[in-house]
């Protein structure tokens, strides 16, 4: 715990991708930031136990939508980037524009920071392989994926990706994180951020709960990127009430098929894919863990398939989905599939089984829809200005719910550019901030609770 007495420049809530990259860029530059996270900052130890303690338990990190769909966040240090598959897709720079967000450089920069390459085919496992060939014989334009991860760290036949990869050769938000506490930011695990304190139209600090006592915590600038369903339920608290409707979650649905003699079912997920731009669908290769395939293999009721893992090729169709949709008070979602959803889900799977078919597979059946890029519940032209800032002064967002519009596509590299940009955009206003001498402390819980009541 920082002392009473510490004082900030910054405090980032949440420590996903967005948060992260804002609290390390802001620390390598000389601020102090802190760092209020809900969740825990064990090392990963790649278990199933500790996955499912940070992304599978019902209301805190996997949501079930009324309509229900599961939509999976990770609340740890790092955010959902603990479980994602590390796959890069280059950030909607135009439509950025669009709105007055220019990140063309950012996009560029984030390079320099994190490593962006297509496996190579030594790392590839046999499954993406088979998935890759089929496609290109039948004519789509298949191609090999950028992967935010280190290659000579790598394994094959491993599976550990979205258990956080013990081996640390995905790159995932964490990284940055350990760079800004080594540059001097605090970061506080298990702090709930409830509202943000406002006074006269400006923020001036956070409230939070930790250890069953509520804190303050105050500083001249507030970053709020506790992710899509997060981010907005801190807000309406803090009186933006009309955050948290209208967003997109990119429903995806799984399709598998059986290939005799493939091999053991482990692989890097993502590895190769098909963006069909027009109609809003992306098609990867999708080996998950087996505990992954189990769930989902559950949901449907297909008992003996859950227990086949060696042979199986999944695929993945993900789609761009209309925004629609409210997150609830208590942090649900209620957001039903349109028929417009329902339809490019089906048209992907068409494809998909037609791929898995020519691959030689058999026993081919799909999933039921879930969803895990839940974002645009905060957008800019509408909650943010283009420098990410709220109708309140000092009050940013940066994570994915400030997307202005859908987009379908995996949105890590984009909002690392966000953070980059932010941070820029506030090292930029402190140069000509003359309020320089305002006080941060993190006050105790009792001085809390007098200031609260
Ligand atoms: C299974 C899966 C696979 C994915 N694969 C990919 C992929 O291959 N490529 C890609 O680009 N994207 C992928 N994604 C999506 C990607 O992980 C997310 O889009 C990204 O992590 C979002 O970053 P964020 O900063 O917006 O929020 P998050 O990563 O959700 O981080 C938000 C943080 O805020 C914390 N928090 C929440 N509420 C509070 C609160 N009240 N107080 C304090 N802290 C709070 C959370 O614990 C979390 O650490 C995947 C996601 C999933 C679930």
């Amino acid at each position: 715990m920082p002392s009473p007495k510490t004082e900030f420049d910054a405090i980032v809530v949440g420590s996903g991708p967005g948060g992260a990259t804002v609290a390390r860029d802001l620390s390598r530059n000389g601020k102090k930031v802190l760092i209020l996270e809900y969740g825990d900052n064990d090392p990963v130890k790649g278990t199933i136990p500790q996955v499912i303690s940070r992304a599978f338990i019902p209301g805190k990190n996997v949501v079930i939508t009324t309509q229900a769909l599961p939509v999976i966040r990770a609340v740890t240090t790092g955010g959902s980037s603990l479980i994602y598959c590390g796959t890069a897709f280059f950030p909607p720079v135009e439509t950025l524009k669009r709105y007055g967000v220019d990140i063309s450089v950012e996009a560029d920069e984030v390079r320099n920071d994190v490593p962006i390459e297509a496996l190579s085919d030594e790392l590839m496992g046999a499954g993406p392989q088979r998935f890759h060939e089929s496609a290109l014989e039948l004519g789509y334009d298949c191609h090999k994926l950028d992967k935010f991860i280190y290659q000579n760290k790598c394994r094959t036949k491993c599976q550990l990706c979205m258990y956080g990869c013990p081996f640390g050769a995905k790159w995932n938000a964490r990284h940055f994180v350990d760079d800004a506490l080594e540059h001097g930011a605090k970061m506080i695990n298990h702090a709930k951020v409830e509202k943000v304190i406002i006074e006269d139209k400006k923020a001036v600090g956070v409230e939070y709960r930790h250890n069953k006592e509520t804190f303050r915590a105050f500083a001249p600038k507030v970053i709020v990127a506790a992710g899509g369903i997060g981010s907005p339920l801190i807000l309406r608290k803090s009186g933006m009430r009309s955050t948290g409707f209208d967003f997109f979650f990119d429903p995806l649905v799984f399709v598998y098929g059986k290939v005799k003699g493939l091999g053991n079912g482990k692989a890097i997920p993502m590895s190769a894919g098909i963006h069909f731009e027009e109609d809003g669908i992306v098609m990867t290769d999708f080996n998950m863990p087996r505990m992954f395939k189990v769930a989902f293999d559950l949901q449907i009721l297909k008992v003996k398939q859950a227990f086949a893992y060696s042979d199986v090729i999944p695929i993945m169709i993900k789609i761009r989905d209309n925004l629609s949709g409210e997150i609830t008070s208590r942090g649900w979602v209620n957001k039903p599939l349109t028929k417009y959803d329902k339809m490019k889900l089906d048209k992907g799977a068409e494809h998909a089984k037609r791929i898995l078919s020519n691959a030689g597979a058999t026993d081919i059946y799909r999933s039921w829809t879930t969803a895990a890029h839940p974002g645009g519940t905060v957008k800019i032209g509408e909650h943010l200005d283009a420098d990410l800032q709220t109708k309140f002064e000092n009050l940013y967002v940066c994570d994915c719910s400030v997307m202005p519009e859908e987009w379908g596509l995996p949105p890590t590299w984009s909002i690392l550019a966000l953070g980059k940009r932010l941070a820029k955009h506030l090292m930029a206003a402190d140069q000509t901030d003359k309020i320089r001498d305002e006080k941060v402390s993190v006050l105790r819980p009792e001085a809390a609770f007098k200031a609260v009541n």
